[in-house]
């Protein structure tokens, strides 16, 4: 569960933008909207602990995260957040496979090779697991990156604009793979984004307001 209140992120000292109050449950989505440059992607960043919390709480399950000192934040966004990010970051020169089990790697949570391939084959990514990252499409690599973000059972999937530049087909297959991956983990999803099409498809929205 993700329950975000009075939120006030930025870098810094300097606050960009508030979330004044949101909560997902476990299996739930919830969409955070706002035009561009509203602070979307801020709020997002700052729930994870990878942009600076200036006011309010975030608690994810029983942790109030902004609470956690940096370096029981980065490992509590290591084992217990998936992100999907804008630009995907995945790794080139790695496999769509091998970008998924960095993740455990690097946080040292125990390598589930059996998931991972599970979850490619899910997304239909069953004949590109050995294929380096840079050879996939765009939408293998957002699949990937979903994948990826799923891997772990996370309790909370932070999605930035999955569905931008994608065509109204792509877009209901990305977010019902999402929506799918969400409820297999058991996690809460926060999706910032100012597409209207996944606004109609989720019915908990919340605003960014921008600051100043
Ligand atoms: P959105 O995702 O809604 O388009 P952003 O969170 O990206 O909005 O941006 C909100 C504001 O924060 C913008 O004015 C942007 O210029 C500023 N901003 C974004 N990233 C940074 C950063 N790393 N450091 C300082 N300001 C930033
Ligand atoms: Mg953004």
């Amino acid at each position: 569960m993700l329950k975000v209140s009075n939120l006030l992120a930025g870098y810094g000292a300097r606050p960009l933008a508030r979330l004044s109050d949101l909560t997902v449950g476990d299996g739930e989505a919830a969409v955070l909207t706002g035009p561009s440059g509203s602070g979307k992607t801020t709020l997002l960043l700052a729930i994870a602990g990878m942009a600076d919390r200036l006011d309010g709480t975030i608690e994810i399950n029983d942790t109030e995260v902004g609470r956690l000192g940096p370096r029981a934040r980065d490992r509590h966004r290591g084992r217990h957040i998936g992100m999907v990010f804008q630009d995907l970051h995945l790794v080139p020169g790695l496999s769509a496979l091998d970008n998924l089990l960095l993740a455990p790697y690097a946080s040292g949570a125990v390598r589930d090779r059996d998931r991972a391939i599970a979850l490619l084959d899910r997304l239909g990514l069953a004949t590109r697991r050995q294929a380096r990252a840079e050879t996939l499409s765009r939408g293998e690599a957002q699949r990937t990156a979903i994948a990826r973000a799923a891997l772990l059972r996370p309790s909370l999937i932070l999605a930035d604009e999955p569905t931008a530049s994608l065509d109204d087909d792509a877009c209901i297959v990305v977010l019902d793979l999402l929506l799918e991956a969400t409820r297999d983990s058991g996690a809460a999803l926060l999706i910032a984004t100012h597409d209207g099409r996944v606004k109609q498809r989720v019915a908990n929205v919340a605003v960014a307001e921008a600051m100043g």
